[in-house]
């Protein structure tokens, strides 16, 4: 069934998802009346709105990258509220601390954002949740057969034996990832820490914020320029990607460098981006997991954004999906760092 557009509950346009009948735009990348978001990732939470809402985990990031007086509301996942005879909900997405799935039903028909969403639980935010909706807006990121996710817990051993090793080999390892989401995961995934451990202040920021909003994280100290050399030598440095090959690694000389991503898979990034050892670690889902989650949704039409859009598409129509192709400007997990914020 194609859906002219004045009919459908949601519109796409490349600056964000609309709902017409209730004035409300998701994630959208131009100043708006009224903003659902996602989640606290620049590339889906912008300035300049009049009012925000969002779950109540993003509120710390949002108002530290935003503006800590921005407007904004903030709801629980399955708290339903109304808008023009409009029912919206977030539900988790297992991506980020905060992440929702935006739910939209009107006049009977279930729409469904999916915002950025991994199937496997992280230990730290809230794991994905399916919900069942007639339309499905999925991205993409890793929508394709190379990408497969190992359990979290052997990628961890993985990367302590890496920090342990690095050490014993007199170099100091460099850890690298986004600052939001990825570095928290680290760090609760890594613990018990078997060696001293210090942030970049991009981390620290970050970390410092969801303390003081009561959000369970050991302390990691700043790696300040007076911070002595013996300190952090035999320490692991958490740091996100826009540090490497930048002149704050020369004190780490000689050191190691890690990065986590979901890109490190193919072998090809990892080289173009002169690192020494890839942890493929993502934020988001597999190819398994999105076409599990997709099929758990059992709608009848899915839309997909951000990542291999055209590819996965195909792949879904020669699946019997009626699967179409929907372009947005949301970026793909990128390898560098996109957050501004710096310290
Ligand atoms: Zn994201
Ligand atoms: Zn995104």
């Amino acid at each position: 069934m194609n859906l002219r557009k004045s009919e459908a509950v949601l519109q796409f346009s490349p600056s964000s998802i609309y709902c017409q009948a209730a004035d409300i735009h998701i994630d959208p990348w131009k100043p708006v009346n009224r903003a659902i978001i996602t989640h606290a990732h620049s590339d889906h939470a912008k300035p300049g709105c009049r009012h925000y809402l969002a779950h109540k985990d993003s509120e710390a990031i949002l108002r530290m990258r935003l503006g800590s007086d921005i407007s904004l509301q903030t709801v629980e996942y399955g708290e339903k509220f109304s808008i023009n005879g409009v029912t919206f909900s977030l539900h988790p997405a297992g991506h980020i601390l905060g992440s929702a799935q935006v739910r939209v039903e009107s006049s009977g028909q279930v729409w469904v954002v999916s915002g950025d969403y991994k199937g496997q639980d992280d230990g730290f935010c809230q794991a994905f949740e399916p919900v069942k909706c007639h339309h499905f807006i999925t991205e993409s990121t890793f929508g394709l057969p190379i990408y497969h996710w190992k359990p979290q817990v052997e990628l961890m051993q993985e990367i302590k034996n890496w920090v342990i090793s690095s050490i014993r080999q007199g170099k100091t390892p460099v850890l690298m990832g986004y600052a939001l989401g990825k570095m928290q995961r680290l760090i609760q995934g890594l613990q018990p820490f078997d060696f001293p451990v210090f942030a970049h202040g991009a981390i620290f920021g970050v970390n410092e914020e969801l303390r003081r909003f009561g959000y369970s994280l050991p302390f990691i100290p700043l790696l300040t320029p007076d911070t002595p050399k013996q300190d952090y030598k035999k320490a692991l440095i958490l740091a996100p990607g826009s540090a490497l090959n930048s002149p704050w690694m020369n004190k780490f000389e000689p050191y190691a460098t890690g990065y986590c991503s979901g890109w490190m898979a193919v072998r090809g990034a990892k080289n173009r981006m002169t690192i020494d050892r890839g942890f493929v670690l993502s934020d988001h889902a597999d190819w398994k997991e999105l076409n599990s989650i997709i099929s758990a949704t059992e709608a009848e039409h899915i839309y997909v954004t951000h990542g291999f859009t055209a590819s996965f598409t195909r792949w879904l129509n020669e699946k019997g999906w009626n699967a179409n192709e929907v372009k947005t400007m949301y970026g793909n997990e990128s390898v560098q760092e996109p957050d501004t914020h710096q310290a």
